[in-house]
């Protein structure tokens, strides 16, 4: 199923009302494990269970599975190793880190034959799940969903790694970026024009922040794919940023939830009563008790860049901006600050830490065309974010941040606003009480 061609079709609809919703009896399932729920056999064995519940519940289900938790970080630390004159090309890269879940489904599938089910499992390039070029970060265009659905149909339970895909042109395995299976997953709900995504990981939901800064974070029943999107793109690594933006274009129904409540004390996925247990991300008017903040995001893997005294001319933010977009460098935060004169002006930005060393070439070789200017650079420093669609119609949720984050004595290097988010950078070092502060703050604290 084109992931493109069915957008068009579908308008953006919900585009996902399966066999279950019109039955009323069997849904189409994707459940999806993470790292930590197969990170060994016997992990993989209550996986397993989770599984046998729907099916024996008479669901359809296609399971989607995550390498072992440390196993992806071990393949990118021997890719680095083996490559350390050069930088390592990105389709090995792909070809090594992609075998993690190759592992993992293999061994659930397995342990699904071993209880006495029809299981098979299926890597990207099998099924294929087709993707753009963009190795190390591709993105997932097409997904044939017929031969599966078949499957499904005939009582086989399909185990499909996450994170991968293939890039047909070349015939190279891909892979998604950090976090890419639970991509994999929403777009193979859409592909099995499935009932709903469930997102099983080592938290039981989606909290109001990390709930391993904050204990007092509370489980949010739901949550709007709006709000889901900022919290996953300004740093909650509960949901890959991508797998929310599929959601929200098709209509997915995607929960997240604990694949280490016992598999038999939850009940089996039915459509009339999806909403007791994890979160549900879902439209905005299904959510009755807004809230004016949601959520809380914290992303580490910032560095700002400033660019002092540069000659205050039309022009010259293009000049500095311009090479920066040319190399594929995303900036994000932008302050300007011209000096007391009016001459010059003082340029301050932030980009993603792992680009700061490219970031820091790409201007030295701009220097002719930007002017004489002097840099300063550090990467230790966090973005916190506040998030809720409540925003829109509230005035002072930015003013009651800022005096928070003073009544600490935290300073504000930059500050970026959309309607639906406020985000502040700051040292590195108050990062955590900067997280607590603000969900004490707009009222999130639970008990
Ligand atoms: P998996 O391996 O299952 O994909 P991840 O580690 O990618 O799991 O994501 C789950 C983790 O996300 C949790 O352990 C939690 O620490 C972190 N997290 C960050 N922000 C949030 C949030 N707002 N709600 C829940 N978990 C969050
Ligand atoms: N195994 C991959 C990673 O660690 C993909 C995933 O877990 O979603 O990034
Ligand atoms: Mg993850």
């Amino acid at each position: 199923m084109r992931i493109r061609d069915r957008l068009a079709a579908d308008g953006g609809g919900r585009g996902v009302a399966g066999p279950g919703e019109a039955a009323g009896v069997m849904a189409v399932v994707v459940m999806k494990f993470g790292g930590t729920s197969v990170a060994n056999i016997e992990r993989i064995r209550n996986v397993a269970k989770h599984v046998k519940r729907e099916v024996d519940a008479g669901n359809k289900v296609a399971v989607v599975v995550s390498a072992m938790s440390g196993a992806t970080n071990q393949l990118v630390a021997w890719v680095k190793e083996a490559s350390p004159n050069r930088i390592y090309d990105p389709l090995e890269y792909d070809a090594v880190v992609a075998t993690g879940e190759q592992v993992t489904a293999g061994l659930l599938a397995l342990t699904l034959q071993d209880m006495g089910y029809k299981a098979r499992s299926w890597t990207g390039w099998q099924i294929p799940v087709k993707t753009s070029a963009a190795h190390g970060a591709a993105r997932i265009l097409d997904i044939p969903g017929e031969d599966i659905t078949k499957r499904l149909d005939a009582g086989e339970i399909a185990v499909v790694t996450g994170f991968q895909g293939i890039e047909p042109t070349a015939n190279r395995i891909s892979t998604l970026g950090r976090g890419g299976s639970d991509t994999s997953a929403v777009a193979l709900a859409v592909a099995l024009k499935a009932d709903v995504c469930d997102i099983y990981t080592d938290v039981d939901g989606v909290y109001t922040t990390d709930p391993r800064i904050v204990p007092k974070a509370r489980r949010l029943p739901k949550i709007s794919y709006e709000e889901m999107l900022e919290m996953a793109s300004l740093g909650s690594k509960v949901l890959q940023t991508r797998s929310v933006e599929l959601a929200m274009v098709y209509r997915v129904r995607t929960r997240v939830l604990s694949s280490f409540v016992a598999p038999e004390a939850m009940r089996a996925v039915d459509m009339k009563n999806l909403e007791d247990i994890g979160t549900i991300v879902c439209d905005e008017d299904e959510i009755v008790e807004q809230q004016v903040v949601s959520g809380i995001a914290y992303a580490k893997d910032e560095a700002k860049v400033t660019i002092l005294k540069v000659d205050d001319k039309p022009g010259v933010a293009a000049r500095i901006f311009g090479p920066l977009a040319e190399a594929n460098i995303n900036v994000d935060m932008i302050v300007q600050n011209v000096t007391p004169d009016g001459k010059q002006t003082d340029m301050t930005f932030t980009i993603q830490a792992a680009e700061l060393p490219r970031a820091l070439e790409v201007l030295k070789k701009a220097k002719a065309d930007i002017g004489p200017f002097e840099v300063k650079s550090s990467d230790d420093v966090v973005k916190i974010s506040v998030i809720g669609i409540g925003m829109r119609s509230h005035a002072g949720v930015a003013s009651q941040m800022f005096k928070a984050l003073s009544d600490k004595g935290i300073n504000i290097h930059a500050i970026s606003t959309s309607e639906i988010k406020i985000s502040v950078l700051i040292d590195a070092a108050y990062a955590e009480l900067a997280v607590r502060t603000l969900h004490s703050t707009y009222g999130l604290d639970g008990d």
